[in-house]
């Protein structure tokens, strides 16, 4: 911790930024400090590792117990402090008793800003997640700056936790997630996220330096920016030319679904089935898989005969409850709207391409749907119509 209180009850803000390391050596000589929560002794820590902070003495028995602090996440939050310091007004681990919480930062009385550097359990996420907010605190979570596997430059290994920290801009479909590095004094924001699979992730990157930035900018990811098109293209041409030995249950399933009723091999799957939609990270499954098993579902619809969204969208609950599908757990929308987003914008993608005819909230095939066997083939078709869907589909992530 940070802060302590002192025998006249007065706190003491070590991020505070005044004090020198001597005057602190002789403080301690003649001051005692006290746990501002349980009131009990506590230590003030010294040493050359971490940043200086206090801690309770052993046993102490406090009721709030926080995780340990590490020397990343003090420095910090420290820098969050004096950040923020400049732009609002700011309260260092402020205790709020309502909640048994101790957020990192409570900024303008609501935003509660968790530093976050260790995982947390899922439980445990959502017990703190959903406490602040039935207390009208917004949860804030930034990551510590070593937390986000790159695979490659614009490709990122997420894992559940990485997609529970993840916060929605102004615009409904756009999740973004923030981390931070005390070493480099720069915050990572990566918005425009779309799943390749359960846990490969490509996103829009923007490095943040912490001097020019502000608080309100820094949560209002712009909605148009690039998208990293080639190397989801490179991407998909990847996973043609790659044996497929570890599949996932589900899209194991949808390999013999594919061979049973199209009599073609797994990596020929349509181009169309690849499509990057940014409502797509609500489902856990592949890219591939959850549109693959739409297709497969419009196929089988009558030539020339209208269906409706919810129809689809019924049938995508289906293959849910048999666990053919997965979605993903997000905190910001319900498990059906998880079903009907990515559906309802991937029936309107195939109908901007061609593939559907809509008229008034409905669709239906128009003929042009067609599975081929042959992969070289496929991957023309795959450069061809990413090109046409970054240029005719307004559900594209925007570029510049
Ligand atoms: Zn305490």
């Amino acid at each position: 911790m940070l802060t302590a209180h002192l025998s006249d009850g007065k706190t003491l803000n070590l991020a505070a930024g005044v004090f020198q390391p001597s005057s602190l050596h002789e403080l301690r000589k003649t001051a005692s400090f006290y746990c501002p929560v349980c009131q009990k002794p506590m230590d003030l820590k010294l040493g050359s590792i971490k940043a200086f902070h206090f801690a309770h003495k052993r046993n102490a028995d406090c009721p709030y117990t926080g995780e340990p602090e590490s020397k990343l996440h003090l420095e910090g939050k420290t820098q969050l402090y004096e950040w923020l310091n400049g732009q609002t007004e700011v309260l260092l681990e402020p205790y709020l008793k309502e909640l048994n919480q101790r957020p990192d930062l409570l900024a303008a009385g609501a935003a509660a800003i968790e530093y976050q550097c260790s995982l947390l359990d899922q439980q445990l996420f959502d017990k703190r997640n959903a406490a602040y907010r039935d207390n009208g605190y917004e949860p804030i979570w930034i990551l510590g700056g070593t937390r986000i596997a790159r695979l490659s430059s614009s490709l990122f290994r997420f894992s559940a936790f990485h997609w529970q920290c993840t916060r929605i801009g102004a615009d409904h479909f756009r999740p973004y997630l923030l981390s931070y590095s005390p070493g480099s004094k720069t915050f990572l924001r990566l918005s425009h996220l779309i799943p390749f699979s359960k846990t490969s992730v490509f996103a829009r990157q923007e490095y943040l330096h912490l001097d020019r930035i502000s608080f309100k900018s820094l949560l209002s990811p712009p909605a148009q920016g690039s998208f990293p098109f080639k190397n989801w293209a490179a991407k998909v041409k990847k996973h043609r030319m790659s044996p497929h030995f570890r599949l996932s249950a589900e899209a194991a399933y949808l390999k013999n679904v594919l061979y049973n009723e199209k009599s073609i091999p797994f990596s020929c799957i349509p181009s169309y089935a690849f499509l990057p939609l940014l409502s797509g990270c609500c489902f856990e499954s592949s890219v591939y898989v959850w549109q693959t098993r739409l297709l497969l579902w419009i196929n089988r619809q009558p030539l020339s005969c209208f269906f409706h969204a919810e129809e689809a969208v019924r049938h995508a609950a289906m293959l849910v409850t048999r666990r053919q599908l997965f979605i993903r757990r997000l905190p910001h929308w319900t498990a059906s709207e998880s079903i009907s987003l990515p559906v309802s914008d991937y029936l309107d993608a195939l109908s901007q391409l061609g593939y559907l005819q809509k008229e008034e909230e409905k669709y239906k095939k128009t003929g042009k749907l067609n599975w081929r066997g042959d992969p070289e083939a496929l991957i023309e078709e795959d450069q061809c119509l990413l090109s046409r869907f970054i240029s005719e589909c307004d559900l594209a992530p925007h570029i510049n």
